[in-house]
């Protein structure tokens, strides 16, 4: 990834092994939404190796470098989902129930045959 003064390395690395392949132009859209939204981003999970996908039973959506979590809700989540609407992030995913602390969305660019949205 490149410097920015936005995201870390940290906080896009895989929780288990600290490893970080996540797309430049992955980075350039977030960046974009970032700027636009013009609050924090907390970023939960970014790049995932296939064995921590595995370890947490999860998709792996993330193993490509193109995805992150962001820890967000209420009217913030509300203002950060049309962004990266507008921004291009074609695969959203919601949690938005239970504690406030849980809750995030999930952003990616994957390719696909056309934009997606799931819940959690
Ligand atoms: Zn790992």
């Amino acid at each position: 990834m490149f410097k920015n003064i936005y995201f870390t390395k940290a906080e896009l690395s895989c929780r288990c092994c600290g490893e970080l392949h996540f797309s430049d132009d992955t980075l350039r859209r977030l960046i974009r939404a970032r700027v636009r939204f013009n609050k924090p981003m907390v970023i939960t999970s970014g790049y995932r190796c296939r064995d921590h996908c595995a370890s947490i039973g999860s998709t792996m959506t993330h193993t490509t470098g193109q995805a992150v979590d962001v820890s967000v809700s209420g009217g913030r989540a509300y203002e950060l989902l049309g962004i990266a609407i507008e921004e291009g992030f074609t695969g959203i995913g919601i949690k938005q129930h239970g504690s406030h602390k849980g809750r995030f969305l999930h952003l990616d660019d994957l390719e696909r045959t056309g934009p997606t949205i799931w819940s959690y």
